[in-house]
């Protein structure tokens, strides 16, 4: 008899997570599928690294865990006659499928007045990928030292690469819908400091949007909702990530408490890609490399368990941690610390704030307090 056949799509930070698993399991055969033409690469990287010119792409390439690996993008799933439809024309059957296809970044500044040009001139992008590090790499090569950046957004990622280029010696300004940026996904007492660290080390429009872009030859421009006008070398959309899939899930995947994915069966849901429904948490949504490498290995678990190969891993419950270097300070959580959980401060100095949902703490999130947010993780859905 021919062994269960588990096809990964993704060969990312779950993806890899889920098919080193089962590799270890040897219980079944694994197909690792990433996309085409391209090397997969630890993501976490390309702001801190592949953008600053400090690392080679090569340098942030992930090695596949196993053979066979696939690079050609998967374009549709049939669900039904379990089969990948993938980017060459070639297909691949599997008795079970997990999707860890990740995000995509959000872009709604590409469509304000003026910003295609910038787009196609470089000067307006994302921070994402690969190629995206390089764009940014080069422009800021060629540029008089300082450059000046604009960053657009509130999140992780906005903060963390205000904070490297202007360590690096760039002239930097953030620029935020909200008052207090970054508030939903670390809670308002964390989201204020962090807001205060940027007001101290750099420019910050905060409660402003940008209306128009003014793109020239040379240089970018933003007017904003006030009137503002603020002019750069480059502009860098870091506004957060959606889900991406291959058809019939181009929005993402719907997963259930063990990471089954909503009305296909023998289908599992790890990561970025995923939206959780149902449970203490409601719907939400962690895209951090912990987390997803965690959703892949509890994806490839729960698997081997409906398949009567290991232990019930039970529901997927977040407790991974994330951190992130904000000009020097060191900003920590672990579990779900997203909007609708209660915050408790337990510390002020060092600043360490539970997150509740029914008298539960569900995540902890701090600065400099990196070993006090540790020992949360084992206490949290207690
Ligand atoms: C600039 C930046 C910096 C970050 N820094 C940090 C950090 O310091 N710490 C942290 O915890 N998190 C960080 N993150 C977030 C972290 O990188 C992501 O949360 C994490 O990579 C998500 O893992 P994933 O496996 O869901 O997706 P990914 O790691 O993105 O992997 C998905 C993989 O699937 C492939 N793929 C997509 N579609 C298809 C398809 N149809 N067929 C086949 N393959 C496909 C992609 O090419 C990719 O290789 C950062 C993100 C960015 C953008």
């Amino acid at each position: 008899m021919s062994a269960h056949q588990v096809v990964v799509l993704g060969a990312g930070a779950a993806g890899a997570a889920a098919a080193r698993e089962l590799i270890t399991a040897r219980a079944v055969d694994v197909t690792l599928v990433g996309a085409s033409g391209r090397e997969p690469y630890n993501r976490t990287l390309v702001n801190k690294g592949v953008a600053l010119g400090l690392i080679t792409p090569e340098q942030a390439a992930l090695t596949p865990p196993n053979e066979p690996f696939v690079a050609d993008t998967a374009r549709r799933v049939d669900v039904a006659a379990r089969r990948v439809h993938l980017d060459s024309g070639a297909t691949l059957g599997f008795d079970s499928l997990i999707v860890a296809t990740g995000s995509t970044p959000r872009r709604v500044h590409a469509e304000l007045r003026g910003a295609r040009d910038a787009v196609r001139a470089g000067r307006l992008t994302t921070l994402h990928s690969l190629r995206d590090a390089l764009g940014v790499r080069d422009l800021l090569a060629r540029t008089p030292r300082p450059a000046r950046v604009i960053i657009l957004g509130a999140g992780l990622v906005a903060a963390e690469t205000a904070s490297v280029l202007h360590q690096a010696g760039h002239d930097i300004a953030l620029l935020a819908r909200t008052t207090t940026p970054g508030r939903t996904a670390l809670g308002d007492l964390v989201a204020r400091r962090v807001a205060d660290l940027h007001r101290t080390h750099i420019c910050t429009y905060f409660a402003r949007q940008p209306v128009a872009v003014t793109p020239g030859e040379a240089h970018v421009g933003l007017v904003l909702d006030d009137g503002t006008r603020v002019e750069a070398d480059l502009v860098i959309e870091a506004i957060g990530t959606t889900p991406v899939a291959p058809q019939p899930w181009p929005n993402g995947v719907d997963v259930g408490a063990r990471l089954h994915i909503a009305g296909a069966p023998r289908a599992y849901g790890a990561g970025g890609v995923a939206i959780h429904r149902g449970g203490l948490l409601g719907s939400w949504r962690i895209d951090h490399w912990g987390d997803a490498a965690a959703q892949g290995g509890h994806a490839a678990r729960t698997l081997l368990y409906d398949l009567g190969l290991g232990a019930d891993p039970g529901p997927y419950l977040p407790r991974a941690n994330f951190a992130a270097r904000v000009y020097g300070r060191t900003l920590t959580g672990v579990g779900h610390n997203g909007s609708g959980a209660r915050e408790r401060c337990v510390s002020t100095d060092p600043l360490l704030v539970v997150h509740e949902v029914e008298g539960r703490a569900v995540g902890a999130v701090g600065i400099d307090a990196v070993r006090l947010v540790q020992e949360w993780a084992p206490r949290l859905h207690a």
